[in-house]
């Protein structure tokens, strides 16, 4: 029974890991090199042994005295042969993973080996292999056997003692011959009791099992796919960082021209000359501007986030309006400026006029720019098929021309040609990139010819739908005049500087400005019942962001104040991001006179129907509260006595301070709980304190708790905080606090807390 259907088991186990092995994809290890070895042979004993044996089960029968048994010596030499094949790949195999100091050597090794192999064949296949039965299985014996024997078990003794040497590394490529060698001995010792018996094939497979599982394979599928993934990431990294570099540069040259001529109106001797440097100045700002607006263009194009809104526009209205605005530009700059529209472009389309206008500009501003004199041309015509009307706009220039090696690269984004030409020129080298890409976005094409030297021509092909409907009028007036005197606007931002830039723009429309630096102001303020008719709020504040603040105001269910993000975070997908933190709009940094316009409009005006307001002077609303008796002023002398005030806005703390003075009391001011707690803990003394609730690392009520922790802990807590609104007294009470003082500081309330606590 057992004399071919184990070797039979075995070939099929070994064929199955054989086939695991070599259709995954491996890398070119030199483990690999040894295991394939190791599993080659394996496969090779279990073919020899299974064939030899199965005919041996036939042929060997009776007698082993027929043809049969000379073959069967060969066939099991073979098998010999490979035997000590795979010990010494073994060997090699745990030679290899041991020294790593020599593998430059292994090549040699390698050939030694193929030497060895040759002669140690040839001795298996000249030494003598005698064939005999244990009862009816054959096997053999002899010097052919015992010297295979011998190899084996002195190659499997060489790599156990190196892995044992090993052992503390507690690398897992050793755990198949911690488990192989032993057992081989013990099975050994087995078969030598038990010949009949052939389990060599078992433990070959076994070897081949434990090695495949503990060789050091790393998946390849996953290491490409990660390589590729991390050349997407490099390029990706590369393109960012040549992004950068030509931002940087191109943003240091206006900004220099800024600094530069700043300096010169610094130190202008006469007006004129002031006036000049600051007309350079506002030029290069509005170049830096143009840049910028250029990167938010093309950042938004390339996040998929610009929208082509398409409603339905007067065609007139548009190509009149780009015309007006370029021969604006050309000024007084010698050229004939020839506009020829078509006379049968419906006056109704469908399709996105702002882009389109977009488009339009840039290429006649490019034709203006470039051409010194001649003509620039701008031609509208179209072609209409059913309801759509194909719109073919085309600019031409009697310009400078385009080189042909240049054409490729135009629409490339930074690319601008003949720099030593250009330099006089304003530019960025992103117009024609984003116009290319706009044009794509409303699926149409643009192409370009030109002659260097004669001029260029651009043109445009788009589709728009033709509508028969008229067009509404404008929503929203072209002339930025509005009257809105009476109404008042809230100015939310850290930096003085754009206080001053917004309080200047906002002042044309008669508004009543109020201009302040922080998140926790604008809170005190809506909290004590300010109202105002729209609220700028600066995102990027230290303390407490914008967002944070426009949270924190809507807790409230009653805030309806429309409240615009006002900041220069204005990349792409970052309107969305504002109107989710419930910002009812967006205005870019600097602020655009257009843009600013479209949000009063929307958001007062409109709102309020365009009714002027008359300015309402409230009465503060006096709080109803238990009032203790108001002591005279001149009486109360708190000479001696302590007080702390705790508040991170050190303005409040001048407020409260000097309202304290007048009563002669020892003040000491900290800005944040864990300073008040530190100087309780120190062992300081006070008669009274003061605590904001609002502050950015531990609120009031925190650093409250932390100090009633203390059992000993017993000087009157005072609230003093901007968040008035109703029931918080009570709140506050609730919590413990001794009493409540709302913000901003009234003096008789003040007086009162202190005659209560003081006195
Ligand atoms: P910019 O004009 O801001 O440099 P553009 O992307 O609009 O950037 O144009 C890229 C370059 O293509 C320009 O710098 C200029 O060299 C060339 N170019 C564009 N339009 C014209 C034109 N009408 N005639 C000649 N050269 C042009």
């Amino acid at each position: 029974m057992i004399e071919y259907e184990i070797p039979f088991v075995c070939l099929i186990f070994t064929t199955l890991i054989f086939l695991l092995f070599f259709t995954k994809k491996k890398v070119e290890l030199e483990e690999n090199y040894y295991f394939q070895n190791v599993l080659i042979f394996t496969l090779s004993v279990n073919i020899t042994n299974f064939v030899s044996h199965y005919l041996a089960s036939i042929y060997l029968v009776d007698t082993i005295d027929n043809w049969y048994a000379p073959v069967f010596a060969i066939i099991n030499k073979l098998g010999s042969l490979f035997i000590v094949i795979i010990a010494f790949n073994v060997m090699s195999y745990i030679f290899y993973i041991s020294f790593e100091k020599y593998r430059k050597k292994f090549n040699l090794v390698k050939k030694v080996n193929y030497l060895i192999f040759l002669i140690i064949g040839i001795l298996i296949f000249l030494l003598e292999f005698e064939v005999y039965k244990i009862g009816s299985i054959t096997s053999g014996k002899g010097p052919s056997v015992t010297l295979t024997f011998t190899i084996v078990f002195f190659n499997l003794i060489a790599a156990l003692v190196v892995s044992l040497i090993n052992i503390k590394k507690y690398d897992k490529r050793y755990y198949s011959i911690y488990i192989i060698i032993p057992l081989i001995i013990l099975l050994g010792i087995f078969v030598m009791f038990h010949p009949e018996f052939n389990i060599y094939d078992l433990i070959l497979c076994l070897l081949c099992y434990l090695m495949y599982h503990t060789i050091e394979n790393p998946d390849v599928k996953m290491i490409e796919q990660l390589n590729i993934a991390k050349e997407h990431a490099e390029k990706a990294n590369r393109a960012k960082t040549d992004f950068l570099s030509s931002m940087s540069h191109e943003i240091r040259t206006p900004l220099n021209a800024i600094v530069g001529f700043s300096e010169c109106i610094e130190q202008a001797t006469t007006l004129e000359e002031a006036k000049e440097n600051a007309s350079d100045v506002i030029g290069a700002s509005n170049i830096l501007l143009e840049i910028v607006n250029g990167i938010l263009d093309i950042s938004k194009i390339e996040a998929g986030k610009i929208e082509i809104v398409n409603a339905t526009y007067s065609t007139d209205e548009l190509f009149d309006s780009t015309a007006k605005l370029i021969k604006a530009r050309i000024g007084d700059k010698p050229l004939d400026f020839r506009v020829n529209i078509a006379p049968d472009i419906p006056d109704v389309l469908y399709g996105d006029k702002f882009n389109i206008k977009k488009v339009m500009i840039n290429l006649l501003t490019n034709a203006v720019k470039y051409t010194e004199s001649g003509y620039v041309e701008f031609k509208v015509s179209c072609v209409k098929k059913e309801n759509i009307c194909r719109l073919i706009i085309s600019v031409e220039d009697s310009g400078r021309g385009i080189k042909p090696e240049d054409i490729d690269k135009l629409f490339t984004k930074f690319n601008r040609f003949d720099e030593d030409r250009n330099t006089t020129i304003e530019g960025t080298g992103l117009g024609l990139a984003i116009t290319k890409q706009l044009v794509e976005l409303m699926n149409g094409k643009i192409v370009v010819q030109s002659v260097y030297g004669k001029g260029s021509r651009f043109t445009v092909a788009l589709d728009n739908r033709i509508e028969l409907e008229k067009v509404e009028n404008k929503e929203v007036s072209q002339d930025l005049d509005l009257d809105l005197s009476g109404y008042k606007v809230l100015v939310v931002d850290d930096n003085k500087m754009n206080l001053k830039v917004a309080k200047k723009v906002l002042e044309r429309y008669n508004l009543n400005i109020e201009l302040i630096e922080s998140g926790f102001e604008c809170i005190d303020k809506i909290n004590n019942g300010e109202t105002y008719d729209l609220i700028l709020l600066d995102d990027m504040m230290p303390k407490m962001r914008g967002t944070e603040v426009i949270k924190k105001l809507k807790q409230n269910p009653n805030y309806t104040i429309p409240t615009i993000a006002l900041t220069a975070n204005a990349i792409s997908g970052m309107k969305e991001k504002y109107l989710q933190d419930g910002f009812d709009d967006f205005l870019a940094k600097p602020i655009e006179k257009q843009e600013l316009y479209k949000v009063l409009y929307q958001y007062i005006y409109k709102k309020n129907n365009g009714v002027k307001k008359v300015v309402e002077i409230k009465e503060p609303v006096v709080e109803q509260k238990p009032v203790q008796p108001i002591e005279n002023t001149e009486t109360l002398d708190l000479t001696g006595k302590r007080i702390l005030i705790v508040d991170d806005n050190s303005l409040n703390i001048k407020v409260a301070s000097n309202l304290l003075k007048k009563f002669n009391p020892e003040i000491e001011s900290v800005l944040s709980g864990q300073e008040c707690i530190n100087k309780i803990n120190n062992g300081e003394t006070y008669d009274l304190i003061f605590m904001d609730d609002m502050m950015p690392e531990m609120s009031g009520t925190e650093t409250f708790h932390k100090l009633k922790e203390n059992p000993n802990f017993t000087i009157p807590v005072c609230m003093l905080t901007a968040n008035a609104i109703e029931g918080m007294r009570e709140k506050y009470l609730s919590e413990g606090f001794n009493d409540y003082l709302s913000k901003p500081l009234k003096k008789e309330e003040l007086i009162r807390v202190l005659t209560t606590f003081l006195k």
